[in-house]
């Protein structure tokens, strides 16, 4: 027998997990499914901007070597310049880091700080790959709980309680994946302060930072700190529709200067994976010095702001679900009424939805969740088949077993 390596045994990623493999099946036997597993907005019919398509093209003949190994000069200075236009002072070049996507960047981030046994701490419920990378590069994941009473914002007695020796980190994840929390100054000030006290560095992973609704405003957390290392996370996967393209950025800033031997470690992976897709890193600059086109898809008469309303509105009509309304980012993790039904196994629920109605969501544990009594649906398909969807989920629940 060939066995995976050891550090892979508490590394799992549900978004794509055993039930993806079951609707796969499904497809291949002939049925059509409803795929509300990944926030992949392509092919729900939403495109990057055609501009930024063709600067990539136009490009391709330019982007026959390798780049640099943090990426094109360019598109680091184009990544700069929109930092600074957000309010974050003193950033250089030389501070950012290019990837095939954020997740490579995540990966790496991680693997260059952690050593066995070192803790990071992580929302509950999260986007896992973070916790997967933390797993992965043999620290301990530790969880904090985003309280749903309070709009999911972080809790931040809990985190406080959960501060040890070994804790090298805190990762936000804001507009937030699953729940669509979007937090306040105040709250990130609070964590600011908290990781500043402990000497933590703060990873803030934004990369929905443009998909905002009502009026909400994005505060980088960066912009609230000199002290703490803060390292900005973002890329072109959702903001501009373009999550095939593999293009995301980290930024350095606040105290770099006690981090020297931390950025030479990156600067050792970033090399050893000797660059990001440099047709990729093309299309960086054009989108972010263009119109962002997710600026109109998310007033309420936008494909987005319409869908998020109208799969808010049904979804929470369904007897036993109700749901925090999201400020951000394109999906919902409704909770299920423990006390209505029976569900002692959350990967059971979704796997028995997928069997009766060809719609597949994810668990809330494969988010990290402590208990099986929420599911993420992601919100990209038009109106129409989000409507019929929710429908189905309804007629589905109607029977399901009561508690
Ligand atoms: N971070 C969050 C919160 C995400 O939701 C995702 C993708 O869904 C990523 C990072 C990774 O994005 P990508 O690798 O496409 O840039």
């Amino acid at each position: 027998m060939i066995h995976r390596s050891d550090r892979l045994h508490n590394v799992t990623y549900e978004l794509r997990g055993p039930v993806y493999e079951k609707s796969k099946e499904l497809e291949r036997r002939g049925h059509t499914v409803t795929n509300l597993n990944i926030g992949n907005p392509a092919p729900f019919g939403f495109n990057a901007p055609a501009e930024v398509i063709q600067h990539m093209a136009l490009n391709l003949g330019n982007a026959q070597g390798y780049s640099d190994h943090k990426g094109l000069l360019s598109a680091r200075e184009a990544v700069k310049r929109y930092y600074e236009g957000i309010g974050l002072q003193g950033v250089q070049a030389d501070d950012i880091f290019l990837g095939n996507g954020l997740s490579e960047l995540i990966m790496h981030a991680v693997q260059a700080l952690l050593n066995d046994g070192d803790e990071m701490l992580i929302p509950s419920p999260d986007y896992p790959l973070w916790t997967a990378a933390v797993s992965f590069s043999g620290g301990k994941p530790v969880h904090y709980i985003c309280d749903e009473a309070s709009g999911w914002f972080p809790d931040i007695s809990d985190i406080r309680s959960k501060i040890t020796l070994r804790t090298k980190a805190i990762v936000l994840i804001n507009p937030n994946n699953p729940t669509g929390a979007v937090y306040s100054k105040e709250l990130l000030q609070e964590i600011v302060d908290v990781a500043e006290e402990h000497n933590l560095i703060i990873f803030s992973d934004e990369i929905y930072d443009k998909i905002l609704y009502d009026g909400t405003v994005h505060i980088p957390t960066a912009t609230l700190t000199d002290a703490v290392l803060c390292i900005t996370m973002s890329g072109l996967s959702k903001n501009y529709l373009a999550a095939g393209f593999r293009a995301g950025w980290m930024l350095l800033s606040g105290a770099k200067a006690k981090a020297a031997d931390y950025i030479d470690g990156l600067n050792t992976l970033a090399s050893l994976r000797v660059c990001s897709n440099v047709p990729a890193q093309y299309a960086i600059q054009v989108a972010l010095e263009g119109t962002p086109s997710v600026r109109d898809l998310v007033l309420p008469t936008g494909r987005l702001g319409q869908q998020r309303a109208v799969c808010y509105d049904k979804l929470t009509a369904i007897p036993g679900i109700s749901c925090v309304k999201p400020m951000g980012a394109f999906y919902m993790f409704p909770r299920i009424d423990a006390k209505k039904f029976a569900i002692h196994n959350d990967q059971q629920f979704v796997i028995d939805l997928l069997a009766a109605q060809h719609i597949f969501v994810v668990q809330g544990s494969g988010f990290n969740w402590h208990k099986p009594d929420h599911f993420r649906i992601v919100y990209l398909p038009p109106v129409e088949v989000l409507s019929q969807t929710v429908d189905k989920m309804a007629l589905f629940l109607s029977t399901y077993k009561q508690a």
